[in-house]
């Protein structure tokens, strides 16, 4: 018996979706921080990025070592690294560029490296983190800098540091455009937020994909939306700084800058989003501000747990201001925490209802 033969179909034959890959290196100075951070991200997840949960978002592909199931640093077929050396080779277009970490300078060392991402099939040796961005960058579609290291050099860019590290854009120049005429994307914390990169990853491949207009981004190339206020305009205890009313010690639901918060000066919107699923960020849960999303960062917040030196004035004047405004407000709080007079039994109505 013959087997029944399919009837001939009008339809067109299904056309492969475009896939938009993300290549993430890990491996500038960094201790994965980041990575393990966007594990976390619930606006969305990743899982939602990854798994085509979004509306209208490309089909993506990531090529992130925390995750990947393929590994090996050599060049070959079923390698992790194969897939940075398609995009090398622009066999994947169109593709997104993440990089975490700070990138050491390797022109100022003696011998060796600092640091490195798989193997240079040409001399068996670490290709260097470093020559992975010289041979990507221009590739690119989008490049994006995750956490406070790749943004502005962070924790290994300190002073006395020995690498010379940096932070992408200090590499690249401050003026880096993509082929698509991107600019780099920063997004800083240490380690980053995971929903404010989760966001700003899925922007990307939304602007990608053509369905989002450039990426609004301010002058040190963080997000606008994302960065646009500070850590003090979004504290739940800014109330107390306002009338005056200072901790010196931890435990205290009061304000924490004479403890040690630099959150007034200091762009992050953590205390308003919270970390993880809206719960938590930094001073609302009573740890202060170290200002680690700031490209002063940490040289320029040290020491941590010292009174921050323009807190001396402003904290001193809310002191002042503030005692006073308490004093008026209690006088308020105090007639407002009463029920009207009227509320009582008897047979007189004394709400001043007249007929
Ligand atoms: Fe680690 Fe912080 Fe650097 Fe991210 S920014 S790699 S969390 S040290
Ligand atoms: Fe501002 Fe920090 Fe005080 Fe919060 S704890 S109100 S961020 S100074
Ligand atoms: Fe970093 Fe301060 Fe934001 Fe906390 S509140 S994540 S310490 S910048």
């Amino acid at each position: 018996m013959t087997a029944p033969t399919a009837p001939p179909t009008a339809e067109p034959e299904a056309t492969e979706e475009p896939v938009v890959h993300i290549l993430w290196i890990n491996a500038g100075l960094s201790c994965d921080g980041d990575s393990v951070a966007l594990t976390a991200a619930t606006q969305p997840s990743i899982e939602d990025i990854v798994l085509g949960a979004l509306p209208g978002l490309p089909k993506v592909a990531v090529h992130w070592p925390l995750i990947d199931f393929e590994c090996g640093p050599m060049q070959g077929a079923d390698t992790f690294i194969e897939w940075f050396f398609k995009a090398e080779r622009g066999e994947l277009e169109p593709f997104v560029l993440v990089v975490e970490g700070s990138i050491p300078n390797e022109s100022i060392k003696l011998d060796g490296y600092w640091c490195g991402f798989g193997n240079n099939p040409e001399t068996g040796q670490p290709m260097t983190t470093s020559e992975w961005l010289d041979r990507l960058a221009p590739k690119a579609t989008a490049l994006l800098a995750a956490g406070t290291c790749a943004t502005y050099g962070g924790i290994h860019a300190m002073a006395g540091n020995p690498t010379g590290a940096m932070g992408v854009a200090d590499y690249l120049g401050w003026d880096w455009k993509s082929k698509a005429g991107l600019p780099i994307v920063n997004v800083p914390g240490c380690p980053v937020h995971p929903d404010n990169l989760a966001e700003t990853i899925t922007y990307l491949l939304y602007q990608v994909a053509g369905q989002a207009p450039m990426i609004p981004l301010d002058e040190m190339l963080r997000p606008t939306w994302l960065f646009g206020q500070t850590v003090h305009e979004g504290c739940d205890r800014a109330g107390y700084y306002e009338q005056g009313q200072f901790t010196t010690e931890y435990g205290s639901p009061k304000c924490l800058v004479k403890i040690g918060c630099w959150g007034p000066v200091v762009k992050c919107n953590v205390p308003k989003r919270g970390w993880i699923n809206g719960v938590g960020g930094c001073p609302n849960v009573g740890g202060i501000c170290i200002a680690c999303t700031m490209p002063g960062f940490p040289d320029k917040f040290m020491p941590f747990m010292d009174e921050p030196p323009g807190a001396k004035v402003s904290s001193g004047a809310s002191s002042l201001y503030g005692k006073a405004i308490r004093r008026l407000r209690k006088i308020t709080l105090d007639t407002v925490d009463k029920e009207p007079r009227w509320r009582q039994k008897g047979r007189a109505l004394l709400t001043g209802y007249e007929p």
